[in-house]
């Protein structure tokens, strides 16, 4: 309770910050990121980007969702960026966790959604999937650069996930 109109008061005082006159919507840098939405992830200083420079793309484990195409086809085919970095990371709150609990939750609330949860065991195995799925995706014209990631909140170290 409470946040919205916090936030909104912020908006109105940091108005002229967040003014961003001229700037293009077309990523400068020409990448999206797609990363999970974990709050111990801030992805602009993590990568050295700036507002302006690239797209952004989160969801819950920063997965390869037909959401997730959708939000890239578009910054490609209509927003020219021709790169995409995959961001996920440890201690992620879908490792291990329970596709049929959640799914049971869901049911018990009388929804049975076309989604998944997403869960996964293995956060490598994952973002090598993810990167296949991509590579395999002919909704993105631009598929030689998609590079995957995974960032450790306790370290702040980032490693690229190698190719198999
Ligand atoms: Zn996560």
């Amino acid at each position: 309770m409470g946040n919205a109109e916090e936030m909104l008061s912020a908006a109105a005082a940091n108005a002229e910050a967040n003014a961003a006159p001229g700037l293009s919507p077309r990523p400068e840098r020409r990448v999206a990121v797609l990363a999970c939405m974990d709050t111990r992830i801030d992805l602009f200083p993590m990568l050295g980007i700036q507002r302006g420079d690239a797209h952004i793309i989160r969801n819950a484990g920063g997965l390869v969702t037909d959401d997730a195409i959708r939000s890239l086809s578009i910054s490609q085919r209509l927003l020219g960026t021709e790169e995409i970095v995959v961001v996920m990371h440890e201690d992620c709150g879908l490792l291990g966790a329970s596709e049929d609990d959640f799914r049971a939750a869901l049911a018990a609330d009388g929804v049975l959604p076309g989604w998944r949860l997403g869960a996964f065991d293995d956060v490598e195995a994952t973002v090598r999937h993810s990167l296949a799925r991509l590579r395999a995706s002919p909704e993105l014209p631009k598929r030689q650069s998609i590079r995957g990631f995974v960032f450790d909140p306790e370290t702040g170290a980032v490693r690229e996930v190698a190719e198999r």
